[in-house]
């Protein structure tokens, strides 16, 4: 359940909110508002501090209705001299409803509508990060859901600015523990610029055990001090692992213009980025990107996996993008997915029943009798709802990320071989011609990378392997309405009932085919008679009425290869020497890419990573020195 959330009559226009957990206010008798400002942005020397700097993070303990952050965020839109990116990194344990966050801002009509931005994100928020994306892609909010040092843990930044906020030390003394404020140092440079609004005595000595040099400075009547300061420790800070030097802008060839590439081209020109993409073919999405229509749907498993646990992460990358990007109806729509679970009932995380049943009604829940009857499915069936997902068109989704400001796409352009210049890299074509040179150099060639990755002077062996798969489509006529699903379901393959194929109109599209080891997209006759037999499983009733288009040769087939990874989950890191892989997508490059642009973009600028650091880890691309 989210949070309750108490809302007192204080005489404002939404009223005072108070926590019946913390028998707490959540705002100061300051109100929210001057708080935000006075204690929090001036007391980080904001927005002067981040005047002319590339990027600016600010690290925040407790989220609470999100006040600071919409004050933050306001500050950035309106300083002329604003960094190019905002990070707003902020722990919660117990993430209040979209609702009460909204209505917390009403008391500040200027803040309403940063406030419906945020509330129209504010969804589905299990335990662990979320990224949000605001302003294009310019102001990014991380909402790590969880206890504050545990979620620290997973994060490897340097924070500019920290905000301490939270319930009162002696109602949340863990949010102002010794253990919180190391976790916090671990996020902190020296000069990382520290504000909060309790001067307890517990607080400034914990404080001053982590590196911290505060003092207490007047606040405004009728609080009479603030807290602030910095990170400077009199001793040199030991990091586990110190985050990566952050670096600037400058050029890069991405190899390969399908889901992957076009991602981290765009990831990297919001960053500043002139980006050349090269491609072996005449036309953006070439490739298995090339897939008239694919279905976004979450994994789901009782352990709540890590594959599960990313899927996720991907597909609010991927919503977010379609949703600024796309043409509902044509490119995309987020009409909800049906899986009928046909090889074995799913189970769901048990924790999702009860104490996180909100957020995760947002993402998964058993299907209703009445969508299994839109299937022509029995009441009793297994199946699963998953609720905000549905179809994209993978190339719409490619052409837009490459109509990016600062990327440029470049066709007929063959790599053969990468050879290392003083400054970066020389790109070489078949013939042995320079195609291009670049500082950074992204493979994200699909299959195609392994090659390349072995043709990288000093280069390896990626572990990636070729799996050729096959749709179906054919025309979808109106007497067909009544018969098929008004959404797509998936289980055992999947039908998307309606999307538009450009140039033939409303189609069904089924499949696919999955063929391992085998890099040749021909098509195959057989593929569809599979397709269909599996459809037979999945719909009964979808395919008896399909069958007839089938028999009468009205179908039509694509082809394609997908290029995964043994644990299948994607390939994202460093070869080393600005060298990076971005591929392994698998069957899920509309799940992974867009997080995967990001995953890179972070790890490149030492920024704060858009997922735990665990399940960023897992992505390492397997290599093998070349013999
Ligand atoms: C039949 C089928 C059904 C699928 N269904 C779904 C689905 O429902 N949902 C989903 O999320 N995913 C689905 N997928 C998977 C999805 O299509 C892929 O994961 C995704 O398209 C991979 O994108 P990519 O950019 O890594 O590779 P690709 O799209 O293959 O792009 C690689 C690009 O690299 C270029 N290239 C290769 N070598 C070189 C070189 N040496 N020099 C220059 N350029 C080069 C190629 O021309 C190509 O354009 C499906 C795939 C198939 C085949």
């Amino acid at each position: 359940m989210a949070e309750v959330i108490k809302w007192l009559d204080d005489g404002t226009a939404g009223g005072s909110p108070f926590s019946p957990r913390f028998g707490d206010r959540y705002r100061s008798e300051l109100g929210g508002l001057d708080q935000a400002k006075e204690v929090f942005l001036k007391g980080c020397g904001l927005p002067e501090a981040w005047g002319g700097q590339p990027q600016w993070t600010v690290l925040e303990t407790g989220f609470g209705l999100g006040l600071n952050f919409l004050v933050t965020w306001a500050a950035w839109k309106a300083d002329p001299n604003r960094p190019r990116l905002l990070h707003f990194v902020s722990t919660e344990a117990f993430p209040a409803s979209a609702a009460d966050v909204f209505r917390s801002a009403q008391t500040h009509p200027e803040l309403i509508p940063f406030a419906e931005e945020l509330q129209r994100q504010l969804w589905g928020l299990l335990p662990g990060f979320h990224r949000l994306v605001f302003e294009g892609g310019q102001v990014l909010l991380t909402l790590c859901i969880g206890d504050a040092k545990a979620m620290l843990r997973e994060q490897s930044f340097e924070a500019d600015s920290v905000y301490l906020d939270g319930f009162s030390p002696q109602r949340n003394p863990d949010i102002w523990d010794l253990h919180t404020f190391k976790a916090v140092a671990r996020c902190c440079r020296r000069g990382t610029r520290i504000a909060t609004w309790t001067i307890a005595r517990s607080v400034r000595d914990a404080l001053a055990q982590c590196g911290f040099v505060v003092s207490k400075v007047p606040g405004i009547p009728p609080k009479r001090d603030n807290l602030q300061g910095e990170f400077n420790p009199a001793w040199e800070p030991k990091k586990a692992q110190p985050p990566p030097a952050r670096r600037a802008p400058s050029t890069c060839v991405v190899i390969g213009s399908g889901l992957a590439g076009a991602a981290v081209a765009a990831s990297l020109a919001r960053r500043g980025w002139r980006v050349q993409v090269l491609d072996a073919a005449e036309a953006p999405a070439a490739g298995a990107s090339g897939l008239p229509a694919g279905l976004l749907a979450p994994h789901v498993s009782p352990d709540d996996s890590l594959l599960s646990r990313l899927s996720r992460s991907g597909i609010r990358a991927t919503l977010q993008q379609a949703d600024a990007l796309l043409q509902t109806g044509i490119d995309w729509a987020p009409t909800g997915v049906l899986e009928h679970c046909v090889e074995h009932p799913r189970k769901l995380p048990d924790a999702w029943k009860e104490e996180w049943a909100d957020a995760a009604q947002d993402w998964t829940q058993p299907a209703s009798a009445v969508q299994l009857a839109q299937c022509g499915l029995p009441a009793e069936a297994p199946a699963l709802w998953h609720a905000r997902v549905g179809w994209i068109r993978p190339a719409s989704l490619v052409n837009a990320w490459l109509a990016t400001p600062g990327v440029q796409w470049r066709g007929q352009c063959a790599v053969s071989r990468l050879e290392r210049t003083s400054v970066g890299w020389r790109l070489l074509d078949f013939a042995g011609h320079e195609l291009a040179t670049a500082e950074l150099v992204v493979l994200a060639a699909g299959y195609g990378s392994r090659a390349l990755a072995a043709n990288v002077e000093g280069g390896s062996e990626l572990a990636l392997q070729a799996i050729r798969g096959q749709v179906t489509w054919g025309l979808h006529a109106p007497s067909l309405a009544d018969a098929l699903p008004p959404f797509p379901v998936n289980g055992l393959g999947s039908l998307a009932p309606a999307v538009p194929i450009p140039g033939a109109g409303m189609a069904w599209l089924t499949g696919s085919s999955f063929e391992r080891d085998n890099p040749q997209p021909g098509i195959r006759p057989d593929d569809n008679r599979h397709n269909l037999e599996r459809l037979q499983t999945l719909l009964p009733q979808a395919a008896s009425v399909l069958a007839g288009q089938f028999g009468a040769g009205l179908t039509h087939a694509w082809a394609g290869v997908r290029c995964a990874t043994p644990g299948r989950l994607p390939a994202l890191g460093t070869l080393g020497q600005n060298v990076w892989v971005c591929s392994g997508m698998g069957s899920r490059g509309l799940t992974f890419a867009a997080l995967c642009g990001e995953l890179l973009a972070a790890r490149l600028h030492a920024e704060p990573l858009p997922i735990e650091q665990r399940l960023a880890d897992a992505l390492t691309p397997h290599t093998a020195p070349k013999i």
